[in-house]
C-alpha cells in the first residue's frame, strides 16, 4: 500500500451514509477494513467513488501531488453540506469531494492559485465539486478583518453609511466554520446552475451541430453567456456595482458576471433561509452594495429570475464534448474584493455613475468574434461566423458595422 493510501485520501460525501472511509497505517487494520468493506455497501461505494477519482484527477501530466496540513474536517465538510442542503442547493445532484490534498496536472492546478474549492467536469462531461484543502479558521479570521477594515474605511470617506456597516457586521458574526463551507458548496452549485442553463442554451440554439468540433468551445460559451446575461438585464445591473466596469476587457467582464451570478445565488440562498442575511458579500460587487444597497437587491432578484428557468429545466450534468474550459475555482475572495475597495477608495467612483449601454454589450460580441477568430484556424472561421450570425443576429443587426464584421469572419 502505497504513502497515498496511508493517508486519508479522499472523502466522497455520499448522503444519509454515515460510514466514513478511512486508510490507516498498519496493515491488519486495513486489512479489518477490507473485511467490512465486503459488507458495507456504503463504504465500498466510497472506496470505488474515491478511487475513480483519483484515476480522473491523476492524468500523465501530473507534476505534483501535495498533501496540505489543513484538511477540512470530516465534521466540516457533513457541517456545511447540511447548511447548503438546508439552504436550497440541491447537492444531492452532483458528486461533492472532500480532497485533502492540492494537485498539479495538465487538466487541474490548484497548487498555483490555492482554490478555495472548484467546479471541475470530468472527462465524460460529469460536473464535479472539489473541496481543497483550506485552514477554515485562518480564512474565516483574513476575511472578517478584510471586509469591515475596507468597509470602515469607505465609512470614513464618507461613501458608506454607517447602516450599512453595521449590516456587514452583522452578516460577518454569522460565520463559523460550518457556515464558510456552506458558503463555498453554494457557490460551486451556482456554478453548475449557470452551466446547466447554458446547456440549455445550446440545445434550444441547435448548438450541437456545430459544437464543439468546428468551433472553440470557450468561444461559445462565451456567446451564449453573454447573450444571456443581457436578455436577463444582470449585465446592466452589475456593470453598475462594480468599479470601473467598462475599463475590464470582454473576457474579464465575463469571468466577473458569471462569479457575481453565483455570489448572488449564494446570497439569495442565505437571504431566503435567514432574514434577509447575505453572511459574507457579493465577492465582485460588495463595494457597489456597500454604496447602493438596492443593487445588490436588484441583483439577488435578477438572478433568482433567471434561476427559476433553469430550476425547472431536465438535470443535465452530463453533456458530452466538453473540453476542460468548465473549471470554475472559487479564488481566494480577497484578492477579487481588494481589487475593487482599492478603486474605489480616494476615487469618485460611485455605483451607476457610468453608464453600461446596448452598444458597450455589442462591442462585446464584436471581440468575441475577433478573439475567436484570432485565436483559431481558418477552417474554423466558417463555423464562427454561422454561430455568430445564427446566436447574436438580433444584435448584431443593430450594430454598424455589421458588413464589416461579417467580411472580416467569412470563410475564405
Ligand atoms: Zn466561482
Amino acid at each position: 500500500m502505497g504513502e497515498a493510501l496511508s493517508c486519508h485520501l479522499i472523502s466522497p460525501y455520499v448522503e444519509g451514509d454515515d460510514a466514513s472511509l478511512e486508510f490507516l497505517d498498519q496493515e491488519e487494520d486495513v486489512l479489518t477494513h477490507l473485511g467490512d468493506a465486503e459488507i458495507n455497501e456504503g463504504l465500498m461505494k466510497r472506496l470505488l467513488s474515491g478511487a475513480e477519482l483519483m484515476t480522473e484527477l491523476y492524468t500523465p501530466g501530473t507534476t505534483t501531488l501535495h498533501f496540505s496540513e489543513h484538511r477540512r474536517s470530516v465534521t466540516e465538510f457533513k457541517g456545511g453540506y447540511k447548511i447548503a442542503v438546508q439552504r436550497g442547493a440541491r447537492l444531492n445532484e452532483v458528486k461533492v469531494f472532500n480532497l485533502f490534498f492540492r494537485i498539479k496536472s495538465n487538466r487541474i492546478n490548484s497548487i498555483d492559485s490555492t482554490p478555495v474549492a472548484q467546479m471541475y467536469t470530468a472527462r465524460n462531461g460529469e460536473r464535479l465539486i472539489l473541496l481543497h484543502p483550506v485552514d477554515t479558521i485562518a480564512r474565516i479570521d483574513y476575511e472578517k478583518t478584510f471586509y469591515l477594515n475596507s468597509t470602515l474605511k469607505l465609512v470614513n470617506q464618507g461613501k458608506v453609511s454607517d447602516d450599512a456597516m453595521q449590516v456587514m457586521v452583522s452578516n460577518l458574526s454569522g460565520l463559523n466554520i460550518n457556515e464558510r463551507c456552506a458558503q463555498t458548496l453554494m457557490h460551486e452549485y451556482g456554478h453548475i446552475l449557470h452551466w446547466r442553463a447554458f446547456d440549455g442554451l445550446f440545445s434550444d440554439l441547435d448548438m450541437p451541430n456545430v459544437y464543439p468540433e468546428q468551433i472553440s468551445s470557450s468561444y461559445a460559451m462565451n456567446v451564449a453567456m453573454l447573450f444571456w446575461f443581457q436578455e436577463q438585464n444582470y449585465i446592466y445591473n452589475v456593470a453598475n456595482r462594480v468599479p470601473n466596469f467598462l475599463t475590464y476587457n470582454t473576457q474579464t467582464r465575463i469571468h466577473l458576471l458569471k462569479e457575481s451570478f453565483v455570489e448572488d445565488y449564494r446570497i439569495s440562498l442565505n437571504m431566503q433561509s435567514l432574514n434577509g442575511k447575505f453572511i459574507l458579500p457579493n465577492a465582485v460587487c460588495v463595494v457597489g452594495d456597500l454604496m447602493t444597497p438596492e443593487l445588490g437587491v436588484e441583483g439577488v432578484r435578477i438572478v433568482r429570475n433567471m434561476l427559476n428557468d433553469i430550476n425547472n429545466r431536465t438535470v443535465n450534468n452530463n453533456i458530452t464534448g466538453v473540453d476542460s474550459f468548465t473549471q470554475d475555482m472559487e479564488h481566494d475572495r480577497i484578492t477579487i474584493s481588494s481589487v475593487f475597495f482599492e478603486a474605489a477608495f480616494d476615487s469618485d467612483w460611485e455605483p451607476g455613475k457610468v453608464t453600461f449601454t446596448e452598444s458597450d454589450v455589442n462591442q462585446m460580441f464584436e471581440d468575441l468574434v475577433i478573439d475567436n477568430m484570432r485565436a483559431n484556424a481558418d477552417v474554423i472561421f466558417g463555423a464562427a461566423f454561422n454561430m455568430a450570425e445564427r446566436y447574436t443576429a438580433p444584435l448584431f443587426e443593430k450594430i454598424d458595422k455589421i458588413e464589416d464584421i461579417k467580411n472580416r469572419v467569412k470563410p475564405k
